[in-house]
């Protein structure tokens, strides 16, 4: 049967794009692709990239502060949102424009509308045009998830954070993930007076619990009001504000309240369920180790599978992909020793295991330091940075770093090289330290800490 493609993407995000490129460009095929929203998806246009840029905007006056303790004769004046948000939107409108251009570039023919899956070679345009394919990538990303409650509907989530009108005076913040405290750390920054509410006992689940204590503690310590074991029953407008009323801090007033909690995958009304595709309860798209689905022309990458959510994954994904299907080389997403940033300040860099994690695998030694650098020490600031290795008793391989501290993010990535190339404790002490930098303890960390 002729096709009119060799690949349909439904999705211009980090794991669509990356496939239709490398699909055309490496693969030789003929691709189209439609997105319904702006191209770049989550990560460039509501996600990664504007979070980033409004981490270095909120770092200032943490800096203004500490340039003073070095004898700068500084004052800091007031933040102008409006301004920053103009030419935030500008750096993305440059960026959806670079993604496009590439896009073309390799061939691809781009539609800007949304696509839904007909049958196992046919995809549907909003216009009621058809096109068929050989091969359908779904790489339709997630979205924010607000669970219901009375009030629901006045909750932001983090898809209007970077086109607020106004920064809020008092904020809320509900959850502990990676977007939840990241925000909470940014608006602070910018001068916001922030709460957050995180149902469990401890913000950030999942990562090591020392290193979560230590970006909680810092966090306080930054002046954001972390309420644990808290959760939500009602949200009212009122003419002060939002009133909120939670478990176990009565009713408070805030001027904004964001709902980071979680993330659900846009698989809904994509026409998959029909063809035979089968979904998790959740709505992820089940998938093998190449991202095929059930139906054998269908295949799907990034976060709309649930598989590992980070924009890098997703980027790996589509690639092996377009490697498996149109480069004669079979590739498995890779998901093992994935190294992650949260861009918290302090930054919170983590590969492999947690302790707790490792410690129920093997018997393990934990060396972990504690202390105030150089940088923070001089300017008479408390905070203290973390570095942490975890150690088989038995192979001496490091199974797990894990760093609280500026720039965290920058040192992880590095270290998961030497840890994904199998390093043990003895190759990080044979290492030369560069001095004086924080991570030069990564490689002088002497004695264990604790065994277990
Ligand atoms: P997470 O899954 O990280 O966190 C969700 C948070 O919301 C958890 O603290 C969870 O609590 C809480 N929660 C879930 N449901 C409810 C509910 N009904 N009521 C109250 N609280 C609830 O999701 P995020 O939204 O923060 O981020 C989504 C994903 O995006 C992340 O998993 C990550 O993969 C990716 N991401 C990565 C970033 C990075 O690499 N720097 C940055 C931002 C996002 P509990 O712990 O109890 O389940």
């Amino acid at each position: 049967m002729a096709f009119d493609c060799d690949l349909f993407v439904i999705g211009g995000g980090s794991g669509g794009v990356r496939a239709a490129r490398i699909a055309a460009s490496d693969g030789g095929a003929r691709v189209h692709l439609a997105e319904e929203s702006r191209m770049g998806g989550t990560c460039v246009i509501r996600g990664c990239v504007p979070k980033k840029l409004m981490v270095f905007a909120s770092s200032y006056p943490g800096a203004m502060e500490e340039a003073r303790a070095y004898g700068w004769d500084v004052t800091l004046g007031g933040f102008d949102w409006l301004a920053f948000r103009g030419k935030l939107e500008a750096e993305l409108d440059r960026l959806e424009a670079a993604y496009r251009g590439g896009l073309t570039r390799a061939g691809v023919t781009i539609h800007d509308a949304r696509a839904v899956v007909e049958d196992a070679h046919t995809v549907r345009l909003a216009d009621g045009q058809t096109v068929t394919a050989r091969h359908i990538l779904i790489a339709t990303g997630a979205r924010p998830f607000v669970p219901a409650f009375p009030g629901h509907e006045l909750a932001l989530t983090s898809n209007d954070m970077f086109a607020l009108p106004a920064l809020p005076k008092r904020l809320l913040v509900v959850g502990g993930g990676y977007i939840a405290c990241e925000f909470a750390c940014i608006m602070a920054g910018l001068g916001v007076e922030v709460t957050q509410y995180y149902r469990g006992a401890q913000i950030l689940r999942g990562f090591d619990d020392e290193a979560r204590g230590h970006v909680a503690e810092a966090m306080r310590a930054r002046g954001i009001a972390i309420h644990c074991g808290t959760e939500v029953t009602e949200l009212a407008r009122e003419p002060g504000g939002i009133r909120a009323t939670a478990t176990t801090c009565g009713d408070a007033l805030f001027d904004a309240v964001l709902y980071a909690t979680g993330r659900v995958p846009n698989s809904a009304g994509l026409g998959l369920e029909a063809l035979g595709v089968q979904l998790t309860r959740a709505g992820a798209v089940k998938v093998d180790g190449y991202s095929q689905t059930a139906v054998p022309s269908i295949y799907a990458v990034g976060d709309v599978t649930d598989r590992l959510n980070l924009t890098p994954v997703a980027i790996r994904e589509g690639h092996a992909f377009a490697d498996t299907v149109f480069g004669g080389k079979p590739t498995k997403a890779d998901h093992h020793l994935v190294p992650s940033a949260v861009f918290t300040q302090p930054e919170l860099g983590s590969v492999g295991l947690t302790e707790e994690e490792a410690r129920a695998q093997e018997p393990i030694e934990v060396y972990a330091t504690a202390f105030r650098p150089m940088r923070t020490q001089f300017a008479g600031q408390p905070e203290k940075v973390l570095m942490k290795l975890i150690v088989s008793q038995q192979s001496r391989r490091v199974l797990g770093c894990h760093i609280v501290a500026p720039e965290a993010g920058e040192m992880i990535q590095l270290a998961a090289v030497a840890i994904r190339m199998g390093a043990t404790k003895d190759d990080f002490d044979r290492t030369v330290a560069v001095h004086p930098t924080m991570a030069e303890e990564l490689v002088t960390l002497r004695t264990p800490s604790r065994k277990a």
